[in-house]
């Protein structure tokens, strides 16, 4: 079963993703639980928590089909003291929203090391932030999205994504989420049958499916190994049509969230019915 949405507005409160995501056709959802550019924000209110549990079960969203994606101010490879440790206390915030919502899973870019440090030191900076916050939450895997690697964003390659995870204690709550665009930016040429088979197969040797927990599905801008982190709308960037029918005829993609980040929502309902068709062809 493949489960496909798009990252929703939570604007008004997280009880309206759901909502939103039903209003589009969708399957799936990526979501906020608390304003992304701010570093602190007022605790989910229970009122909030229950009409979010009830719309989802009202819309049949269950936590397999729901990927929230935490704050872009976090940075868990933080070479600085006093940067890390605000990130950390974000991020297990984050974590937590998700266990008070019922949520399996949160969806974070891993870190960057500010050329202030080296890439082995910043990557076990990472997998440190995430074992503590693991330590201190129950029942919500820590999800590595993969990255374009631009700037020092690190997580660009499948094998520092295998090296964070080399470095977790509970490995039953580490996962992973490809995005596609970031995935050709970073080098992998997803844009071609040859190339797909290539990147998922090295994918399959160093990181493993089986960590594998939600797709990001955009179209990049900017060409292979650009590093430029750019959402195109499905179909209409340098990935092409080519890598989405791929995805939607491969199994190893059911049962997750795929998740359009694409940056058109007015046609997010067509992009969704347009998977929906390249799946069923
Ligand atoms: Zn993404
Ligand atoms: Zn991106």
């Amino acid at each position: 079963m493949k489960y496909i949405g798009a990252h929703v507005s939570a604007s008004g409160g997280v009880e309206f993703a759901p909502l939103n995501a039903k209003e589009i056709g969708a399957t799936a959802f990526a979501l906020f639980t608390k304003n992304q550019r701010q570093w602190v924000s007022k605790p989910l209110s229970p009122e909030s928590i229950e009409a979010f549990k009830d719309n989802c079960s009202k819309y049949g969203f269950s936590p397999m089909q729901i990927l929230p994606h935490d704050s872009y101010l976090i940075n868990l490879g933080h070479p600085e003291t006093e940067g890390l440790e605000k990130s950390r206390a974000a991020f297990l915030d984050e974590m937590q929203r998700c266990e008070q919502l019922g949520l399996d899973r949160l969806n974070f870019h891993p870190g960057s090391h500010l050329n202030k440090t080296d890439i082995d030191s910043c990557l076990r900076t990472i997998a440190d932030s995430i074992n503590i916050a693991l330590e201190k939450t129950k029942g919500v895997t820590a999800v590595i999205e993969n990255t374009a690697g631009q700037g020092t964003n690190l997580g660009h390659s499948f094998e520092q994504i295998a090296q964070i995870i080399h470095h977790i204690d509970d490995k039953s709550r580490i996962g992973v989420c490809i995005d596609t665009c970031h995935s050709f930016a970073a080098g992998y040429d997803l844009s071609t049958a040859d190339g797909f088979k290539k990147a998922f197969d090295h994918f399959e040797q160093v990181v493993g499916f089986k960590y594998l927990r939600g797709m990001h599905l955009n179209d990049a801008k900017k060409g292979l190994n650009s590093r430029v982190d750019r959402h195109d709308s499905l179909g209409a960037g340098e990935l092409g049509e080519e890598t989405f029918k791929l995805l939607m005829k491969d199994s190893r993609f059911d049962n997750m969230p795929l998740i359009l980040e694409t940056p058109n929502p007015d046609i997010w309902k067509e992009e969704i019915e347009q998977l929906r068709k390249w799946e069923k062809e």
